[in-house]
């Protein structure tokens, strides 16, 4: 089938990679020349596993290829895929100018009929908005059928999740057009929900909306754990064996962040307000994760008194692992704070450094390496939970710190390695400290 993919994001470029990789003919637009130029000379322009290796593949094999020019990338297209940006407005709820200015875009461009899929995360009743739009200022005299097919790929694992999904939502009204997306899944080999429109709109953010629930519910207890001197470990294990509760999503820490739990539980809130329906737990779910982000800063000022003159080593920046993005990290408003209590950081990611740096800014160095934070530090933070600090030697960033003490935000040292050394102050989240 010919495909044409609008905006090359983690869910556009990882969505073109796919759908090429299962055979068919993708075409991924973008209005961004610099991530077009890269990705033309088989570069992906963000981090994820497997990506790049695919892409390069897929474009060698002739059945991905990529424009800036929208007429160029729609001339053939039966099915085109939005997938531009859905980011958070200053009110909360979703600002939908890239999707409108898409519309825009393929009103001009499309030359033949088609099935236009809404894959941005969209509130509900969008889709409609974008089908009225699109025919309001079509160029051509074609037939339009719209899908609503959210997407549910974790940053960090996109290619795997999108090769591997564990379900496919398709939502429309017209059985063509969702069979056509059925068949254009079809080799994938995973489990189809059929809805309608407005079922699969909220199906995304009442997915997202929960998970983030799960995290400040678990992080709500964590609080609770610290201070009646119970493990939130146990807890949380103990919670998860219950196959009505599950284990995932129960890891106690710094809180939520990225592009979307953040952006779709205000937006979900924002929507729940309009239509005039109470939805007070998602007001909740924000205001434990806004309180947990700022966790490992209390912690330290209750144990120093002040962090005036401080240094403090950071590991990890984005806002989890395996992915170089910054959106909403924790570590931003932790950076802000230490450095605003007077505190020198020294802060090491893997691979975010220079997106760090360009929404932090230089009030923080950026170091090459866990080692060279820890030099001199009067404490170590650990904000993101890369799998080369969980195996790291923490004897030997002892071992160049000032003082051997580390607030660890996600849990995630090796508590045996820990507990063997002679002299060290540890600060976990929901669990008592080893001192
Ligand atoms: P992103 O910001 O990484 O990428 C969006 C891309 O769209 C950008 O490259 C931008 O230049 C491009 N763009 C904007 N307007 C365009 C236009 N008119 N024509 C062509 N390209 C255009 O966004 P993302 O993280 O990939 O998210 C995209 C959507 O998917 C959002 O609605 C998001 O909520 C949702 N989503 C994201 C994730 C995730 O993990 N990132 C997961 C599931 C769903």
């Amino acid at each position: 089938m010919k495909v044409a993919v609008l905006g090359t994001g983690y869910v556009g470029l990882s969505t073109g990679v796919c759908l090429a990789e299962i055979g068919h003919e993708v075409v991924c637009i973008d209005v961004d020349e610099r991530k077009i130029d890269l990705l033309k000379e088989g570069k992906s322009p963000i981090y994820e596993p497997r990506l790049e290796e695919l892409l390069i593949k897929n474009s060698t094999e002739g059945r991905l290829a990529f424009t800036t020019f929208h007429q160029q990338g729609l001339r053939e297209a039966d099915i085109i895929i939005i997938a531009v940006g859905t980011p958070q407005s200053d009110d909360g709820r979703a600002d939908l100018s890239y999707l409108e200015q898409a519309a825009k875009d393929l009103a001009e461009h499309i030359v033949r009929d088609c099935v236009v899929v809404v894959k941005s995360t969209v509130p509900v009743g969008t889709n409609e908005y974008v089908k009225q739009l699109l025919l309001g200022q079509l160029k051509s005299n074609v037939e339009i059928k719209m899908v609503s097919n959210p997407e549910f790929l974790r940053q960090g694992s996109a290619i795997e999740d999108t090769l591997k999904a564990d379900r496919i939502i398709i939502g429309s009204d017209d059985v063509s057009a969702s069979e056509k997306i059925q068949e254009m899944y079809r080799p994938l080999n995973v489990p189809f929900l059929l809805t309608d429109v407005r079922s699969a709109e909220i199906i995304k953010y009442a997915s997202n909306a929960f998970l983030a629930t799960k995290i400040s519910f678990i992080n709500a207890i964590a609080n609770l754990c610290e201070a009646a001197g119970a493990d939130v470990e146990d807890v949380a294990k103990g919670m998860g064996f219950d196959k009505r509760v599950g284990s995932a999503f129960l890891n106690a820490g710094i809180g939520y962040g990225g592009s979307c739990f953040p952006k779709d539980v205000k937006a979900l809130l924002h929507t729940s307000r309009e239509l005039g329906v109470p939805f007070s737990l998602l007001e909740e779910t924000i205001s434990i994760n806004e309180h947990q982000q700022e966790l490992l800063v209390d912690k330290a000022l209750k144990r120093f008194g002040t962090l005036n003159g401080k240094k403090i080593a950071m590991l990890g920046l984005s806002f989890k692992p395996n992915t170089d993005d910054m959106r909403e990290a924790p570590s931003i408003k932790i950076a802000r704070s230490l450095t605003a209590s007077g505190a020198e950081v020294a802060a090491f990611d893997p691979v975010a450094a220079s997106n760090a740096r360009k929404v932090i800014g230089d009030i923080i160095t950026y170091v090459d390496s866990a080692v060279e934070a820890a030099k001199d530090a009067d404490a170590l933070f650990v904000v993101t939970e890369w799998e080369e600090f969980k195996q790291h030697d923490v004897a030997a960033l002892l071992d160049v710190m000032k003082q051997p003490i580390i607030f660890d935000g996600r849990n995630c040292l090796d508590e045996a390695a820990l507990k063997a050394c002679k002299t060290i102050e540890y600060y976990p989240v929901g669990r008592p400290a080893v001192i």
